[in-house]
């Protein structure tokens, strides 16, 4: 068995671990101007960093002087591992942005980015409240395709985009459950119109 590459993505663990810890105090300091009171302060530093590319894809590592034998994306083996390719262009995130547009009765846009989502781009919606659920949802996305690129590199688990697109439903609900107005959120409607709950149109709690 050829131990280099085992220990080469070791090694990137362990170092992606120690950066994690030494950069986690000043990122909470500086990720407080973003926040999203309805997701966990971990997703809430991913997106942070996400988005100041301080994410150790495949490219930024190079960049560094870290070669890891590749640079290919190692979810698709298609293109350059960029932050922006984890998230939106690899096949695997697109098929989960399908999911949760289809999900949430949206639009799917082109060229999917950051500011595009949080932008709104696909949605039509005006109720604050759903506007900000739909906001936690986007950054769980992004957090769990994240977790699952993690996943296929360090432990050769491919779980597939309807198991990951599943856990980002029962997430999302569980932590916005725990941050909401408990008895005006239920499970079923979250499963099955999530834009309609509170919404306009809505009832006291449930959909309209
Ligand atoms: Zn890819």
């Amino acid at each position: 068995m050829d131990l280099e590459p085992v220990l080469t993505w070791w090694l990137l663990k362990e170092f992606t671990h120690i950066i994690d810890q030494a950069n986690l105090l000043s990122d909470v300091m500086a990720c407080e101007t973003s926040t999203n009171k309805l997701v966990l302060i971990n997703v809430m530093i991913f997106i942070w960093r996400a988005r100041r590319k301080r994410i150790p894809v495949l490219i930024e590592l190079d960049k560094r002087g870290i070669y890891m034998g590749s640079t290919q994306s190692p979810v698709c083996d298609d293109y350059l591992e960029s932050i922006d390719h984890v998230l939106f262009l690899c096949s695997f995130a697109k098929d989960i942005w399908v999911r949760i547009f289809n999900w949430w009765g949206a639009i799917l846009p082109p060229n999917l980015s950051f500011e595009r989502l949080l932008d709104g781009a696909g949605q039509t919606i005006s109720s604050p409240m759903t506007k900000d659920r739909w906001k936690a949802v986007i950054w769980i996305a992004c957090y769990y395709i994240w977790h699952h690129r993690n996943e296929v590199v360090f432990n050769n688990i491919n779980k597939g985009a309807a198991v990951v697109s599943n856990e980002i439903q029962i997430k999302s609900y569980e932590w916005i459950y725990n941050r909401s107005n408990k008895s005006c959120f239920d499970w079923l409607p979250w499963l099955s119109s999530p834009q309609a709950i509170g919404g306009p149109n809505a009832n006291r709690c449930g959909i309209g």
